[in-house]
């Protein structure tokens, strides 16, 4: 081996208190009871608290550790920890490092300061974190962060991970009263598995940091469109720039060593725009993965000059960045329950779970709406690159006949087969084509043995977008187990449940074009949901069906579920305001002002001329003062009105008033502000435009 090379079997993992380390490190019995927890979800003995927080510690202190923290993910959609050293004072004055058991279960951050959308008023603030064995400890930055989950003093819950577990034991539960009637009752425990693909932007940082909407809001709020755009298709898969390769092999090697499988990076289809991939893991790791992901990414690009964009919707008229989210069942026996296998017709296992899928996202349209609403990616749902705002499904072609075969009780023979690629070139292996042909345009897409679902944003927790998909599916399994467990003939109720499920729910498959208007006005006759921004989609959150449906699954109770929308009424406004607050700024202290000096110098221009006796009228420098003249007073019109609409929102009652007034009113006073400052862009030489321009920030790396 080459000696710089890296020995990545020996790095992956070095950071994380996983299973060979717990195996090592801890007493036999306790290593075999931390297990079965971990792998099984089944109630840890505290006695074994102890013990794993002597072994976690004098691990961490032998990585140069000398802090740990309780790593939790609250409401605000990223992570939080706070720091405490080891350090334990004694009598003589000196120290030891010292970590307990109880310290290990249990921690108590200031919960004031995190939203709770209103379940907790601030002079009860205490919440408690408490150690969630199901996921490794590691170590980032000398300290141990110990993952963990976040309640309040009462009980309800206040983070995003609680529901993710409850949520997957549910699917467990459903999922194993199904696969008793399909002779597998050797299987002990199932889970989601997850992997989340993160697309994300990379810009050169002494540029971005001249703008202060990237700094503030994460996007531009002007910005008139570049020479070139993504009109070649010259990005996608292109060849890495220097500088984003080294940022992604250390991204890797970061990555690699917390544990997290990074493993497909390449260009995406936008210029500046890249992509990462993880190997799938469980739902909870890869939630967890994710937020480290997203971590790194930001703090490693400004180790290489760069700023990572993980906003939705960076640059407009640009592709902007999602997070698909692929999503399977998993046996402990190793069978992936979306995987169609060579003969998908006779494979009922696999229909029962495809159909009672598709039942799930038709009856729950809203609910997957709602998972990935937010004000950063109504600028991307709906445009021309993104999946649009209506909820769809693509099986493809073979899947669907196949189940309309079975539903009109068509014999299927004639659809098993699957056929080989055969690419006619004698050194190319064969390979089975896939059940499913591509679509890119399709919200949530059947990928070969895996749903794709692409409506979540790049900045979004995943959790959220995995706790609907467990329990929808949840309720749908539950309602077939039923069935199964009543009916005298298992068999052909297995069969009617194929079938009812596909001819009442099919109303949800499309196969075509989602980005087509045609597309908008079939799904509309279809009777499908077309909740097109943020506000449109919330108040579905609390509709009785839904919080029955939380409530009766112990996902959520009412005051949770109440809580969660208020907490993304009040994001969203307040996200709109800080960005019209930066519109402001920008435009008043920067745009205009840059814009005054060059009419200025146009000014100065047509004084000369008119003292030497030149003629003034008909010159080019006349012709473009007379352009922007226009424009700026405009310009300075929408500001006011801009900053008019701003002042009022104090009067504005009520989370869900304000967060409306946003939508309908803030937002396109934005939008005409920033028009008329990307029409000045176009007319005001380079040397006077304050901020860089789209083409510097997307081909500035
Ligand atoms: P594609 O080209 O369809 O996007 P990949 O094989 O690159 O396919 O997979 C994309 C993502 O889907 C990866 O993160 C991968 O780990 C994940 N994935 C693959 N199989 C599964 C599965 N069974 N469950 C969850 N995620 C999966
Ligand atoms: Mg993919």
């Amino acid at each position: 081996m080459d000696e710089n090379s890296i020995n990545i079997p020996e790095i992956f993992g070095s950071l994380v208190f996983n299973d060979e380390v717990m195996k090592k490190t801890l007493p036999e019995d306790i290593y075999v009871s931390l297990h079965k927890t971990i792998a099984e979800g089944k109630e840890l003995d505290t006695s074994v608290a102890n013990h794993v927080a002597a072994a976690l510690k004098d691990w961490a202190i032998s990585k140069g550790a000398t802090h740990y923290s309780h790593w939790f993910q609250p409401l605000t959609g990223i992570t939080a920890e706070k720091h405490d050293s080891f350090i334990y004072a004694l009598d003589n004055g000196g120290a030891i490092m010292d970590f307990s058991g109880k310290e290990l279960i249990k921690g108590e951050p200031d919960a004031s300061s995190f939203p709770s959308g209103g379940l907790r008023a601030t002079f009860e603030a205490r919440g408690y974190t408490s150690w969630d064995p199901t996921s490794y400890a590691f170590i980032k930055d000398n300290c141990l962060c110990i993952p963990t989950v976040f309640r309040s003093y009462s009980g309800e819950i206040l983070d995003m991970k609680t529901p993710l577990l409850r949520s997957m034991e549910l699917i467990n539960k459903e999922t194993l009263r199904i696969l008793k009637f399909f002779g597998l009752s050797d299987v002990k425990h199932v889970v989601p598995t997850v992997g989340p693909e993160q697309e994300y932007f990379l810009v050169d940082k002494r540029q971005a940091k001249k703008r202060r909407d990237l700094i503030l809001t994460g996007r531009t709020l002007f910005g008139a469109k570049p020479p070139k755009g993504q009109e070649l298709d010259d990005h996608y898969f292109g060849a890495l720039r220097p500088r984003v390769e080294a940022f992604m092999q250390e991204l890797d090697l970061e990555l690699w060593k917390l544990g997290v499988y990074a493993k497909t990076e390449h260009n995406e289809a936008a210029p500046a725009q890249h992509e990462l991939a993880p190997i799938f893991v469980a739902a909870n790791i890869a939630a967890d993965h994710n937020q480290l992901t997203m971590e790194k990414m930001k703090v490693i690009a400004e180790k290489h000059g760069l700023l990572c964009l993980l906003h939705e919707k960076p640059f407009e008229g640009v592709n902007g960045s999602g997070k698909h989210n692929n999503w399977s069942l998993r046996t402990d026996t190793g069978i992936n329950l979306l995987k169609p296998g060579k003969n998908p017709a006779a494979n009922k296992l696999f229909l029962l779970i495809l159909t009672a899928f598709i039942s799930a996202v038709d009856k729950h349209q809203d609910l997957l709406r709602i998972t990935v609403a937010s004000a950063s990616n109504d600028h991307r749902l709906g445009g021309n690159e993104a999946p649009p705002a209506i909820m769809s499904m693509f099986i493809g072609t073979d899947l669907e006949q196949i189940l309309s075969a079975i539903a009109s009780g068509e014999s299927t023979d004639n659809l098993t087969k699957r056929e080989k690629m055969n690419l006619d070139v004698s050194a190319l292996p064969e390979f089975s084509r896939d059940t499913a042909d591509r679509n890119r345009t399709s919200p949530m897409a059947f990928t070969g043995n895996k749903f794709e679902f692409r409506m979540p944003g790049a900045s979004f927790s995943i959790a959220e977008v995995n706790v609907v998909l467990n329990t929808i599916v949840s309720a749908e399994l539950a309602s077939c187990a039923e069935r199964l467990e009543s009916s005298p003939d298992p068999d052909t109720e297995i069969d009617r449940i194929i079938s009812g499920n596909y001819l009442n729910h099919k109303r949800i498959i499309f196969n075509g074009n989602n980005y087509s208007a045609e597309w908008e006005k079939e799904a509309q006759s279809r009777g499908l949901l077309n909740l097109k921004t943020t506000v449109d989609a919330l108040p579905y959150l609390t509709t009785p069906g839904n919080i029955s449906l939380f409530s009766s699954s112990k996902i959520y109770t009412k005051a949770e579920l109440l809580s969660r929308q208020e907490i993304l009424y009040d994001k969203y406004a307040k996200e709109i305001i800080i960005e019209a607050r930066t519109m402001l700024e920008m435009s008043k202290r920067l745009i205009i002002p840059g814009v005054l000096k060059f009419s200025a110098a146009l000014t100065s221009a047509l004084n000369n001329r008119k003292n030497i006796g030149f003629p003034c009228e008909g010159s080019a420098e006349y012709e473009i003062l007379s352009r922007i003249d226009p424009l700026v007073s405009s310009m300075l019109r929408f500001a006011d009105d801009l900053s008019a609409h701003v002042e009022n929102i104090n009067n504005i009652e009520g989370t869900v008033q304000k967060a409306d007034y946003c939508a309908h009113t803030i937002i396109p006073a934005m939008s005409s502000l920033r028009n008329a400052a990307d029409s000045l862009e176009e007319l005001v030489g380079q040397d006077y435009w304050p901020i860089p321009t789209y083409a510097d920030l997307l081909y500035g790396v």
